[in-house]
């Protein structure tokens, strides 16, 4: 057996381990072991990847290989060591820049090695030339765009800059301009690859990226993490092409296809249309703000909501982005114990985009020991309110806004938490202050809403005590 039909088979197995790792992922119950796969497979590709550079006595390859994953092990172990919860799909967002910038790169370095080399060592490739360079244009276009639009969405994520949509006059079209010249440039540059038309793509492709995600406003933010992994991965398949990679391109075809069936999920539970978020918001040139707000909100003590809840028969928990900022997670858990020791019930209501990553609140309570079989979806719950004594909001804003059934909000048509109409509603926040999407809340002037203000962990603490 030769070491490339060694390394290949190594890659078929790799490959098959890694759809073992998205099947066990898809559920709770089996999302350790579908980790651990990931893991085997990536070891497994990473030692065929080694072996076969090290069999084709290429000591300068294996030598590079070994310096770049020591310092890109050190440099991820220190940043997934430090990196809090709530900062995660800033740091996936990066990452996925990375696949981006690389995805360039590989393309340029195509393109220098083979239509940009000296005549003659073209001929020495494989394929007919025009079919290389329509690949390197197509990695680099995907690439470019993944690059810049995923570092807006590091920068919105992080809160450098605003996560307000973008509305360039004319922004539909741009992007569509922008598509059309994509296309003609790469006929151009398959017909004569030429360096300028290259470096036109590449740019036209970065600014694209950089539009298309600033045009998409904060609600629809967890389409866009989950939709830039998904470019991320036809990034990485397009590379596989250009470096003659099996594994990197089945590898990018399961993170891609994943990637792209996730952001259709969220889009149906957010109520968006998939084609319009891909396309930067297309169609969506409307509202922006919200109107105003007015009214007087009802403050409350933690002793008199710990009344509330003595008083209560069920209590509802719909938890947020700010519970996870808080890290209440664990004395969230210890008042279910008490109140459900007391004889209360007590279930959680959990929306498909709380928090700042698909499954965050799912996370943090299940790392808190809460039960899985009290936290239920938002369609699981929502019918429920009506019949529900108190419904303590943890952090949570956007996600129990009813304004997103006003036509004119940024967050129109969203699905929220129907909490307002449980008989009382506290509301656990540190401040009047907007949530993600920037648009003001009215549950907190509603006739049964009560303001508890303060960190979510001390407030709930505080409320324990009083218990
Ligand atoms: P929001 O971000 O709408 O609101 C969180 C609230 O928590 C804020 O109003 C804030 O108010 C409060 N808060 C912050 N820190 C604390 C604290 N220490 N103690 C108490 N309260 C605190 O949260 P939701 O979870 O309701 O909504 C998620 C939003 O994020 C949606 O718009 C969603 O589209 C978006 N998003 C979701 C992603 C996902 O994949 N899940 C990814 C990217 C964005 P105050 O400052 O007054 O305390």
């Amino acid at each position: 057996m030769t070491a490339t039909t060694a390394a290949s088979a190594a890659y078929i197995v790799a490959g098959l381990l890694f759809v073992l790792s998205l099947a066990g992922l898809s559920r709770h119950e089996t999302a350790k072991t579908g980790n651990a796969y990931g893991m085997a497979g990536m070891a497994i590709a990473l030692v065929a990847t080694i072996g076969l550079a090290w069999r084709n006595g290429d000591a300068l390859s294996v030598g590079l290989i070994v310096v770049a994953m020591v310092l890109g092990a050190s440099i991820g172990l220190w940043r997934a060591r430090i990196v809090e919860m709530t900062g995660m799909p800033e740091l996936i967002a990066l990452l996925h820049s990375f696949v981006g910038l690389a995805a360039v790169l590989v393309g340029w370095n195509g393109y220098l090695s083979v239509e940009g080399a000296p005549a003659g060592e073209a001929e020495e490739l494989g394929l007919p030339v025009g079919i290389h360079s329509a690949e390197v244009a197509i990695g680099v276009f995907i690439g470019a765009v993944t690059f810049t639009g995923s570092i807006v969405a590091f920068l919105k994520l992080s809160g450098r800059i605003k996560s307000n949509p973008l509305v360039l006059p004319g922004k539909n079209a741009l992007n569509l301009g922008a598509l059309a010249v994509f296309a003609a440039l790469t006929v151009v540059f398959v017909v004569s690859p030429g360096l300028g038309v290259l470096s036109g793509l590449t740019v036209l492709a970065l600014a694209l990226g950089w539009h298309l995600v600033a045009s998409i406003g904060g609600g629809d933010m967890p389409v866009v993490v989950s939709m830039l992994n998904s470019y991320s991965g036809w990034a990485a398949a397009a590379s596989g092409f250009l470096l003659d990679n099996d594994l990197l391109i089945i590898t990018g075809a399961l993170v891609g296809s994943s990637g792209a069936y996730l952001s259709y999920i969220m889009c149906q539970a957010m109520n968006r249309s998939f084609l319009s978020v891909i396309a930067g918001g297309f169609g969506n040139e409307g509202s922006t703000s919200a109107a105003a707000v007015d009214g007087e909100h009802t403050e409350i003590s933690a002793e008199e909501v710990a009344q509330l809840l003595r008083d209560a028969d069920s209590v509802v928990i719909t938890p947020g982005y700010g519970m996870a900022v808080a890290h209440a997670q664990s004395a969230v858990a210890d008042l279910t114990r008490t109140l459900t020791d007391k004889g209360v019930e007590v279930r959680f209501g959990i929306h498909p985009v709380a928090g700042r990553l698909p499954g965050h609140m799912n996370v943090l309570l299940a790392e808190a020991k809460v039960p899985y079989d009290v936290v239920l979806e938002m369609d699981e719950i929502n019918d429920d309110f009506a019949k529900t004594s108190v419904v303590l909001v943890i952090g949570a804003n956007d996600t129990v806004n009813p304004s997103a059934a006003d036509p004119g909000s940024p967050i129109a048509g969203m699905p929220v938490l129907h909490v307002w109409e449980a008989e009382h509603v506290v509301v656990f926040k540190r401040s009047m202050s907007t949530g993600y999407a920037g648009v003001q809340n009215p549950l907190f002037f509603r006739e049964n809403t009560r303001m508890l203000f303060g960190d979510a962990r001390e407030r709930v603490e505080d409320i324990l005590r009083a218990l």
